[in-house]
């Protein structure tokens, strides 16, 4: 294959990237020599270049079919903000728009048209299309989202349907079919539907690298992890939900907790839903709380966290849903919160299924979704597989890989779980049964005389917590029954006997509490950090002024090397990956000004800001200063323009590293001996284990802060 060098100066010249990602360059190489393509490649591989940078390298009009009028609008809006001529017809547009943009088109000046499927194949459009055709020329056919064509995939749109009829009016034109979707049967179904010739079929794989997968059971302290969650992720969340009741209510609660967020389901009105959206996309607001009626179309690159605050109902959906996070490819999270209580609502919808078939394949989905919670695998092996694709090792970017669980031998802790369930007479469900074990004094225990029987208290040696986490497991693992009437009372069977009898050994995966932080507690990162708060302000407010969303303007890759690097001159500014020349011209001024201030501001400090642990950094100085001149937390994060989380990081990291901090008036002083307490018991450990251990009056920003003081006196000694 004939190597093109100038590939490279156009995508930097087009799109401002130095590199082509993987695959990317050989489709293109391909497109330019007219073959029918079949691309499949996960959210956010980069599909959307395969088509855009032939187009703008052939000759004629590349005409892009695209489900979604958001979706096209965004990228039309992407594509011209980057200086391309391109263009979109849909049901948004009244006639004399359309037909002065049809007039446009016809001067061959348009290099991408966006159009919706049904538009195209109507009476109307099809002459246009044959005018184009003569004058300018058809370079070819991209159909977006081809899964779309598929009765098996998740999306089928009739009106994909008819897109073949394209094969027979333009046989010479080439067309190139993008996918996300990666099942076997779609991919065939895409293929013969839209009647490809000879397709060179490009399969990306579908690990995504740059997410981060985790799996917590959700406890009664979930709900305090989601919290601490968002408030330590910079940048937009997506938490979905099964039902529009629980959305409502965690907007809610999480509206109570003042975090910036917003609700969308399928009970809003389309402006709601419209109007929401928006303002997520827009980063007017930071969380959105949705079911999985949103999502779809949404191709906003830097959602940093997605979580599932209920479990999904197969793999597939939750490799999608999860996958909205990071498609500019910066670290991201996804968390899902797994309870045994959400499987059975699950299983209750499912059999509320009128098919006897698809109740099965759906069980059996579920089933597989389960094995994925609760697998001690690494879990994109676990992911992959399902897709084919073959993932061995360690990935480094998973919650099991990261912290393997330990895998220990409950034999003896099930023998006393189930032998309790047995003098209970199969009656109860694990409340009453964990209650008896942990020796209660409930009045169901009173009432039912179970203090007499020889299982009571002899369990008091876990917590209730660990006994649930037994019980979940056996329920798993089929070693117990649960009755699906609602009232969810344990039942024995077969395999429990064999436990009781000591012929069957019980081994569980132990959950531990962990966090993650990538990378952002060292000095450089944090001088980084304010810059880019900055940048991004600037950034969002240039976005407000064109009604564009922010990364329109700049992706956050962008924004971040523009913090590393700090360009001081526009030929400094135009070199960054991901800027071209027209967002020189349009943004460079504002931005290198920008710049120019902070170095400035900084300038004092920069000259002995050498980076050494144990100093305070330049940014934690201007925190302290502030502090000793008598403001408050929230009052500093005002000032400067930070949130509160993280002048509370500053402050507990300077206390760390001696500096006089005044700490009573930060926290009082019974919580700060309390606290002293707990850390000197539980030890140096992450933030949420030691709040589940204090409850809600103790805040995570006043255990950070004793925490610094506890470590601070700690490394003394
Ligand atoms: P997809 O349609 O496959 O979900 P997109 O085409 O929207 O993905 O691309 C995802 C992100 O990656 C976009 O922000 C895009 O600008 C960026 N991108 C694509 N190709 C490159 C590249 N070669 N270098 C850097 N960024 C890229
Ligand atoms: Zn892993």
């Amino acid at each position: 294959m004939s190597q093109n060098p100038n590939l490279e100066q156009a995508l930097k010249y087009y799109f401002g990237y130095d590199n082509f990602r993987l695959g990317q360059r050989q489709i293109i190489e391909q497109a330019l020599q007219n073959r029918d393509l079949m691309i499949v490649m996960p959210t956010g591989g980069g599909k959307s270049l395969c088509f855009q940078l032939p187009a703008l390298l052939k000759k004629g009009l590349t005409v892009v079919v695209s489900p979604l009028i958001a979706l096209m609008q965004d990228q039309v809006e992407a594509l011209r903000d980057n200086g391309i001529a391109a263009t979109f017809l849909n049901s948004s547009l009244n006639a004399h728009k359309v037909r002065s943009r049809e007039e446009y088109i016809l001067t061959g000046k348009v290099k991408l048209l966006y159009v919706a499927p049904e538009r195209l194949l109507s009476e109307r459009f099809l002459p246009f299309l044959d005018l184009v055709h003569h004058q300018i020329g058809i370079s070819a056919f991209a159909i977006d989202e081809a899964h779309c064509v598929s009765e098996w995939g998740h999306d089928f749109r009739p009106e994909y349907r008819q897109l073949k009829s394209l094969r027979k009016r333009y046989p010479d034109i080439p067309v190139l079919a993008l996918t996300a979707t990666a099942t076997e049967r779609v991919r065939a179904d895409i293929i013969q539907q839209l009647g490809l010739k000879q397709p060179s079929i490009h399969i990306a794989s579908f690990n995504r690298t740059n997410l981060y997968y985790e799996v917590r059971s959700k406890t009664k302290y979930a709900y305090a992890q989601l919290l601490e969650l968002i408030r330590e992720t910079e940048g937009s969340a997506i938490i979905y939900c099964l039902t529009r009741k629980k959305v409502d209510e965690l907007t809610l609660k999480l509206q109570h907790d003042k975090i910036s967020v917003l609700p969308y389901h399928a009970g809003l009105t389309d402006e709601e839903r419209t109007k929401n959206q928006t303002r997520f996309i827009r980063d007017d607001v930071r969380v959105m709380v949705a079911t999985i009626a949103f999502g779809m179309g949404i191709n906003k690159p830097d959602v940093r966290l997605v979580i599932h605050f209920d479990i999904s109902r197969n793999l597939e959906s939750y490799y999608q849903e999860s996958g909205r996070a990071g498609r500019d490819g910066e670290l991201s999270r996804c968390t899902l919160f797994y309870s045994y209580g959400d499987v059975k609502t699950i299983e209750f919808l499912i059999n509320q299924k009128p098919d006897p078939q698809e109740q099965l394949i759906a069980k059996h989905q579920l089933r597989q979704m389960i094995d994925y919670t609760e697998g001690t695998d690494c879990r994109r092996t676990i992911q992959l597989g399902y897709f084919g694709e073959r993932f061995s090792g360690n990935c480094g970017n998973c919650d099991n890989c990261r912290y393997p669980k330990p895998i220990e031998d409950w034999t003896i802790e099930a023998m006393k779980f189930l032998s309790c369930v047995a003098r209970c007479k199969e009656r109860f469900g694990m409340g009453h049964i964990i209650d008896v074990l942990r020796g209660g004094k409930t009045q169901k225990i009173t009432q039912y005389e179970h203090d007499k029987l020889s299982t009571y208290g002899i369990g008091k040696d876990k917590t209730v917590d660990e006994w649930r986490i037994l019980g979940r497991s056996l329920l798993h693992q089929g070693l117990l029954e649960q009755t699906a009437d609602g009232y969810a009372v344990l039942k024995l069977n077969a395999l429990s006997w064999e436990v009781m009898r000591r012929q069957r050994t019980v081994s569980i995966a132990v959950p531990t509490v962990q966090k993650i932080t990538w990378g952002d507690d060292n000095e450089k990162a944090a001088e980084i950090e304010l810059l880019l708060q900055r940048l991004r302000a600037l950034r969002k407010q240039i976005a407000d002024a064109q009604s564009v969303p922010p990364y329109v303007i700049f992706a956050d890759s962008t924004l971040k090397l523009m913090a590393q690097v700090k360009p001081q001159t526009l030929n400094e500014f135009s070199k960054l990956s991901g800027v071209v020349s027209q967002k020189v011209s349009s943004y460079g001024e504002k931005f290198l000004a920008e710049i120019r201030a902070y170095r400035q501001e900084q300038g004092l400090l920069e000259e002995n800001s050498t980076p050494f642990f144990g100093l305070p950094s330049e940014t934690e100085l201007l925190t302290l200063q502030l502090h000793q001149q008598g403001f408050s937390v929230t009052e500093i994060a005002a000032k400067r323009n930070l949130r509160p989380t993280t002048i509370i990081r500053h402050l507990s990291d300077l206390i760390e590293k001696n500096q006089s901090v005044d700490f009573n008036l930060l926290v009082p002083v019974e919580k700060q001996q309390k606290i002293l307490q707990v850390l000197d018991i539980l030890g140096d450990i992450s933030l949420t284990p030691i709040k589940e251990y204090l409850g809600d009056n103790y805040s995570f920003d006043e255990i950070r802060l004793v925490r610094g003081k506890w470590r601070r006196e700690s490394n003394k000694g």
